[in-house]
């Protein structure tokens, strides 16, 4: 028995009793704020390397807590989406971005929307699909399917596979467009590219990084531009951060880029100013 009590407290060892309680109080803040709509979102531009011009936003949400100020989407997401709170705070970032956009296009600004979405969302577990959720907030904002496009990562085709394809079917039929995003960071074959609706290829901001410095990232990029030519996808680089890097990817042939270089993810007022001041990059 004593040994069994002593395993027992080693299994709850003090550091992980801490690391319990720190994870049940997230969980529980995070509930709360998922009632209270702490969040806000930040959007970052995508700019056309043709033209230099801002083509798109993509929606960032951020936890403003009131205690412990704001929170990255890298520390809650995960809780979130184990919590099965991803499906109704993924509905109030589908509003919240929805409406902004349309407040743009009615201000003039014809931008296109990007949103992220994870694979909890899209399997759903609810009365209502992500499908008819994401169509009627189309309706209901009075936006044209072609405005948004939805970032899924690799995983997402691996897990669960027949149900989320299925959803990325109808989506995809709705004229919203499936961007596979961290391109380069899953473990999967590349034969889903081609057998998933999928439309454009992000380039995980971790192979942009070393572009310049090491000659086998430099390599693998070449690689990942000559195959989405060879598929005839558009390409976006994410994580520019230096003009090099910008004319290093422009050069080889990528379409579109993102990342500080340009700009950072930008709260509603400032992206407009971004936007009214902005020349073609
Ligand atoms: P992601 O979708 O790959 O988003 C790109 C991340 O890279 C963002 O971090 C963005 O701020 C950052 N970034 C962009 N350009 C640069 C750059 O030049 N340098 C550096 N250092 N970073 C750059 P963020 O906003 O912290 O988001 C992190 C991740 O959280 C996202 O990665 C995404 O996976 C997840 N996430 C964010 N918003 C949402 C959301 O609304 N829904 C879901 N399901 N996930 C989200
Ligand atoms: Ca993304
Ligand atoms: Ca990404
Ligand atoms: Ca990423």
């Amino acid at each position: 028995a004593k040994r069994d009590g002593r395993a027992h407290y080693q299994y709850f060892s003090p550091e992980m009793n801490v690391e319990m309680l720190e994870r049940m109080h997230l969980e529980q803040r995070l509930r709360k704020a998922v009632k209270q709509s702490e969040f806000y979102l930040e959007y970052q531009p995508v700019i056309d390397m043709h033209s230099g011009e801002v083509t798109s936003v993509e929606a960032l949400v951020r936890w403003q807590d009131p205690d412990y100020g704001v929170i990255s989407p890298q520390a809650f997401i995960p809780i979130a989406e184990e919590a099965g709170l991803i499906e109704p705070l993924g509905e109030w970032i589908l509003q919240q971005a929805l409406s902004d956009l349309a407040q743009w296009h009615a201000q003039g600004l014809m931008l296109k929307m990007a949103i992220n979405v994870s694979a909890r969302q899209c399997i759903h577990s609810r009365d209502i699909s992500f499908f008819d959720i994401l169509k009627q907030t189309l309706a209901k904002h009075d936006i044209a399917a072609e405005n948004l496009h939805i970032e899924i990562t690799e995983s997402m085709l691996i897990e669960d596979k027949p149900q989320c394809l299925q959803t990325l079917e109808s989506i995809k039929q709705l004229g919203v467009d499936i961007y596979l995003d961290d391109f380069g960071t899953g473990y999967s074959a590349l034969s889903y590219l081609t057998q998933c609706p999928i439309s454009v290829i992000k380039i995980d901001k971790s192979f942009i990084d070393n572009a310049l410095d090491n000659p086998s990232d430099a390599k693998l990029i070449k690689a990942i531009v000559m195959m989405a030519q060879s598929l005839e996808m558009p390409l976006v680089a994410e994580g520019v951060e230096t003009v090099e890097q910008w004319h290093f990817l422009r050069n080889l042939g990528c379409d579109y880029a993102q990342g500080y270089l340009m700009s950072k993810p930008l709260a509603k007022a400032e992206l407009v100013e971004f936007l009214r001041h902005a020349k073609p990059f």
